[in-house]
């Protein structure tokens, strides 16, 4: 039987990477997205022909009911879970602390934390339920160390929760061979920064980079699902930059 793989936000830029190589490593895929429907139909179609079982799960992962949702749909469809990448994630527009809102808070940390922390404890319920271990990464940014002031700092911070989020739960789950990582993605050339505002985001800070040059979402795939992989078997509680040095 193949792990099934849950992965949030799998219908676009890094996720739907993840998902594009976990079928070719021989995973089953439970693909959540929001509201990229017909990007997500072509992500699965993709890890279909690469012989993946892959069931969509819609859903915004900023609503428990939406999450205990996405659930039913995995016990039911798959029975069980084996692995997560906590993905999903947003940005807002460039802003000083003095020009953000309550309600702009609340939606970068119900989405970027509270979802992934929800996500992560009904994975974790059912990993020690099977006894199986298991794996779970979430996916955290290079700006929780960098702290984006005069950019999105409400971001950073939530990033950042991810990071100390990732290294508890790595403790608590530990001693049944359930696996917390943490990737923070550098400069990636996805979709996300034209959600920012600066769709030309990538480009014009690559040069801060000492690689000199923006990511692309496979390649922060790669490292991600090296993390679930055998492969990683004694690295837990860790978080792996892939920034090309920033
Ligand atoms: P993206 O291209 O904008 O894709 C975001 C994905 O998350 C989409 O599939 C989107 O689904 C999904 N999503 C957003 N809000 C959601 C919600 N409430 N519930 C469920 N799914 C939701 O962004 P990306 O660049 O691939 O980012 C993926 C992750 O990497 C995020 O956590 C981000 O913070 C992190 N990251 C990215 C960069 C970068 O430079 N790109 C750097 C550091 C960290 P729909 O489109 O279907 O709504």
């Amino acid at each position: 039987m193949k792990p099934v793989l849950l992965i949030t936000g799998g219908s676009l830029g890094i996720g739907a990477a993840c998902a594009r190589i976990a079928a070719t490593q021989g995973y089953d895929i439970a693909l959540n997205y929001r509201s990229s429907a017909t990007e997500a139909e072509a992500i699965a179609a993709d890890c279909r022909a690469a012989g993946s079982k892959v069931v969509l799960c819609q859903g915004d992962v900023s609503d428990p009911a939406a999450i205990a949702d996405i659930y039913a749909k995995i016990d039911a469809e798959f029975g069980r879970l084996n692995a997560v990448i906590n993905n999903a994630g947003v940005v807002d527009q460039t802003a000083r602390l003095t020009d953000i809102d309550h309600a702009r808070l609340r939606r970068m940390f119900d989405i970027n934390v509270i979802g992934a922390m929800l996500v992560a404890k009904e994975a974790v319920i059912r990993m020690q339920a099977q006894g199986t271990g298991g794996v779970i990464v979430n996916m955290s940014s290079a700006a929780a160390r960098l702290g984006s002031g005069n950019q999105y700092l409400d971001y950073a911070a939530s990033k950042a929760a991810i990071d100390c989020f990732t290294k508890g739960l790595s403790d608590e789950v530990a001693a049944q061979n359930i696996r917390v990582m943490a990737v923070r993605p550098g400069l990636i050339e996805t979709e996300i920064h034209a959600k920012g505002g600066e769709p030309g985001r990538a480009d014009r800070l690559a040069h801060m980079v000492p690689m000199k040059r923006k990511g692309t979402a496979e390649e922060v795939a790669r490292a991600t699902v090296w993390l679930l992989s055998d492969d990683a078997s004694y690295v837990t509680g860790s978080t792996l930059d892939v920034t090309g040095g920033r």
